[in-house]
């Protein structure tokens, strides 16, 4: 397995490797970049089928985290941890408090949070051994928790924001949306989708929670093999990455995809594949950076919730920025934004925090 001349590898700032014995604890720590602030970014905890696959998503997760906290105007670099999950190592409080000391020992230069796989109370076991983490239970109506309520509301303002560009429409009633996977993130945007007066098609391998979701909202459920090539006006990708590739994209019928999926796309190019049919693409970290918003706001302290929501609500303005600039310049959406993303990066890098957030809407 090379590292350094890794298809992923992007100047990573460090990589580090931990293997914990007792506990069974196998993880890959990434920091893409501290320029920006520390290197922040969820904890994934998943069955890889080699460790190659194990390095390259953590490599791929932690400069989107980059670029996602960039393009947020956050004051934090980017990281990710995934931790190599197999049947002999089963989550347990041992196991989590071992990521925490992995976490800790690297003092600060990375903090982390829930990812896939991950909830609440494994956090609160990596807490008692490290401060650099956040995504914790909160008191009152101070920022923090669970994160995906956020993340859902940001995806939601984004679909509205890129139907009004796109389908040149101010309301979502009426309109069809197909919404692949409905775990934490997926249920949320779904209510959402119904209260605006949306038609939902839905589409998860878990039983239970299609028979949740049915049971609380109208719904048509169809086949995951499916719901990606629904003729539906928005396609809303809830689940894992690589959906949207050379395969796939030909057959799509959405003309706005807008969802909470990390590198929803395979390539770089298949940004152009979109726009070339005329689907315009909400980029991911952009649309799905509500929790990271909350993550950071709670790890800052002293915010509310409703300083939370008003961060989450400036999610559409960043959206209709990058949708004029690809609109004028004929280029795609997803390009647009890791520019915009990577000179907030090398402004920073150049000691100019100032210049980095103007970058910014
Ligand atoms: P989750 O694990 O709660 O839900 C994902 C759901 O997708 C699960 O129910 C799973 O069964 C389903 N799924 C997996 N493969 C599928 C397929 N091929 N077809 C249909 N369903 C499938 O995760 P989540 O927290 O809701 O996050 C969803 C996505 O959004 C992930 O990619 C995550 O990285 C991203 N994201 C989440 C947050 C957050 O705040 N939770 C923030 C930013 C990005």
């Amino acid at each position: 397995m090379s590292v350094f001349e890794h298809a992923e590898f992007d100047d990573h700032e460090a990589i580090h490797f931990f293997d914990d014995p007792a506990t069974g604890l196998k993880a890959i720590i990434a920091i893409h970049s501290t320029a920006l602030g520390p290197a922040a970014g969820g904890c994934r905890r998943w069955q890889y089928a080699t460790d190659d696959e194990a390095l390259t998503d953590v490599l791929r997760l932690s400069r989107g985290m980059t670029y996602k906290n960039a393009v947020a105007g956050l004051p934090f670099g980017g990281g990710k941890a995934v931790i190599l999950a197999s049947n002999e190592s089963p989550k347990s409080p041992q196991l989590f408090r071992a990521l925490g000391r992995a976490v800790d020992s690297l003092g600060g230069r990375y903090v982390t949070a829930e990812d896939v796989g991950i909830n609440v109370d494994d956090m609160r076991w990596a807490r008692e051994e490290t401060s650099y983490v956040s995504g914790l239970p909160q008191s009152g109506h101070s920022a923090g928790g669970d994160p995906s309520p956020w993340t859902a509301l940001g995806v939601f303002l984004g679909i509205c924001a890129a139907v009004s560009t796109r389908l040149g429409k101010d309301t979502l009633s009426g309109l069809s949306v197909a919404v692949q996977g409905i775990g934490h993130v997926g249920f949320r945007l779904c209510q959402l989708l119904d209260e605006a007066g949306a038609q939902l098609f839905v589409a998860d391998m878990n039983r239970e929670l299609l028979g949740r979701v049915g049971d609380a909202l109208p719904v048509t459920v169809v086949s995951t093999r499916d719901i990606i090539f629904q003729d539906v006006d928005i396609l809303a990708p809830c689940a894992l990455g690589n959906v949207l590739n050379s395969h796939s994209i030909p057959r799509i019928k959405a003309r706005v995809i807008a969802g909470a999926a990390n590198n929803q796309l395979a390539t770089e190019v298949d940004g152009r594949r979109l726009m070339d049919r005329g689907i315009l693409y909400t980029p991911d970290y952009v649309i799905n950076a509500g929790g990271v918003i909350s993550v950071a706001r709670e790890y800052l302290g002293n915010s509310s919730e409703d300083e939370v929501r008003s961060e989450v609500n400036r999610i559409p303005d960043r959206l209709r920025q990058i949708f004029e600039e690809a609109d004028k310049t004929g280029r795609p959406t997803n390009l647009i934004a890791d520019e915009l993303a990577r000179r907030t990066v090398a402004a920073a890098q150049n000691g100019d925090l100032k210049a980095a957030h103007r970058q910014i809407a």
